[in-house]
């Protein structure tokens, strides 16, 4: 029996995660749940799984749902904030800890369950991407396994050679084969990128995600910081990374070998598979996923990504090669400008203009530190927010 924390149960990861477990109750034992605003949800995942922490944001709302579970018989402890959230992600009784977090703001929590030597399940790709270094140095040193959720990530991982282990380079591999669908708009014409909505923005045509990552798939901004979680979770440089536009979504990435073979992980998108596979490896459960029907997909296409169409795609890149805070600053300047996109006060094509702006405007640091990763996600989130206020 394996105790779990899932940071971001609210989320679309974090349903998806308690589907799967639903499903094995011999197997995993639901320790806590946190959730930001969605505190009405939070409450029902509470009834149904009966954590024995929960967590939330501000501490009104922590009072708010203790008293609820409390006159529902539960006697679920409530914390609340960052704190809270590292208490729940280190506690003895869990093993397995679902990083669901969405931005940086799982960053702290995700990086102490890693120090506390705990699986780490990690589909908050942002966390890493800002921390680097850092977060890898602490997974080697607590020798924590880090289970990629990311789909292509965790198709890479199961290509690569038996007993491999996230954080090391990997023998005999060539170069990864990086799938992306190319979002909603791969074939709008460009000029009408400047007039898409938010609704548009987030109706990707494969998965079914949260909003922040479904723009960042509209703009490619989700497969640039995927190239940089990559260099990182496999220890390979970005030139060694290709990007390949895949429509149908059904090779969830690619693993070319030195002796010319490809190895590919196939399925139906569904995030079920990944989060199975993590919280089984190295063995295999039932996800609830389909079989993939090979027929009614009928064919594979594959596609060079533009860079001209997706500037946040080059701009990703070049922080990947640059590393230092680079990653960082184009990591929160892009939460601040998608953020502003949902909230209407910008178009679509502003997004990687609000990006590349604060990349010159603040020089990168080769410092990976965590204070310096920090202060440099501040100082960009201040910058971007002045440009999209001006
Ligand atoms: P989501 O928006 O559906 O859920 C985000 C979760 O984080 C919610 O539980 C929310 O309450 C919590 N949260 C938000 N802001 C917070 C804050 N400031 N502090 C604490 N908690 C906060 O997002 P999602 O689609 O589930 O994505 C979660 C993460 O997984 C992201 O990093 C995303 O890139 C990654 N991911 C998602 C998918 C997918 O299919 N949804 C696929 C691959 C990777
Ligand atoms: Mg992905």
């Amino acid at each position: 029996m394996k105790g779990l924390c899932i940071l971001g149960a609210t989320g679309s990861i974090g349903v998806s995660t308690l589907d799967v477990v639903a499903r094995h109750p011999e197997r995993y034992r639901v320790v806590a749940l946190t959730g930001h605003r969605r505190v009405e949800d939070l409450y029902h995942q509470c009834l149904q799984h009966r954590p024995a922490y929960a967590v939330v944001g501000e501490e009104d709302d922590a009072a708010a749902l203790r008293q609820r579970l409390g006159e529902a018989g539960l006697d679920t402890q409530v914390l609340h904030g960052q704190v809270g959230l590292t208490a729940v992600a280190t506690l003895p009784e869990v093993d397995y800890v679902m990083a669901a977090i969405v931005g940086a703001a799982g960053l702290l929590p995700t990086l102490a369950a890693a120090r506390a030597g705990k699986r780490v399940l990690l589909a908050n790709k942002e966390a890493l991407v800002v921390s680097g270094p850092v977060f890898m140095e602490a997974v080697r040193e607590a020798d924590a396994e880090l289970l990629p959720i990311d789909s292509e990530h965790n198709a890479i991982f199961q290509c690569m050679p038996a007993g491999y282990r996230a954080g090391h380079p990997p023998a005999a591999v060539r170069r990864i084969l990086l799938t992306a669908s190319g979002g909603p708009f791969l074939d709008t014409p460009l000029e009408r990128l400047a007039h898409v909505t938010p609704e548009q923005a987030v109706a990707h045509p494969k998965w079914d995600m949260g909003r922040k990552i479904s723009v960042d798939s509209a703009t490619m901004m989700n497969k640039g910081l995927e190239v940089i979680e990559a260099c990182l979770l496999f220890d390979l440089p970005p030139e060694r990374i290709q990007v390949v536009i895949h429509p149908q979504s059904v090779i969830h990435s690619l693993v070319d070998y030195d002796d010319g073979s490809v190895l590919a992980e196939l399925g139906n998108p569904d995030m079920r598979i990944p989060i199975a596979y993590g919280l089984a490896w190295p063995e295999r459960i039932d996800s609830g996923v389909e079989p993939l029907d090979l027929f009614e997909v009928a064919r594979l296409d594959f596609r060079e990504p533009d860079f001209g169409r997706f500037p946040c795609l080059r701009l990703a890149f070049e922080a990947a090669r640059a590393g230092g805070t680079a990653p960082a600053l184009l990591n929160a300047a892009n939460e601040v400008a998608v953020a502003a996109f949902l909230e209407r006060r910008i178009p679509f094509t502003a997004i990687a203009e609000v990006i590349a702006d604060t990349l010159d405007a603040i020089p990168a640091s080769t410092a990976t530190d965590l204070d310096s990763v920090l202060a440099a996600d501040a100082e960009a989130r201040r910058h971007a927010e002045s440009l999209i206020a001006r």
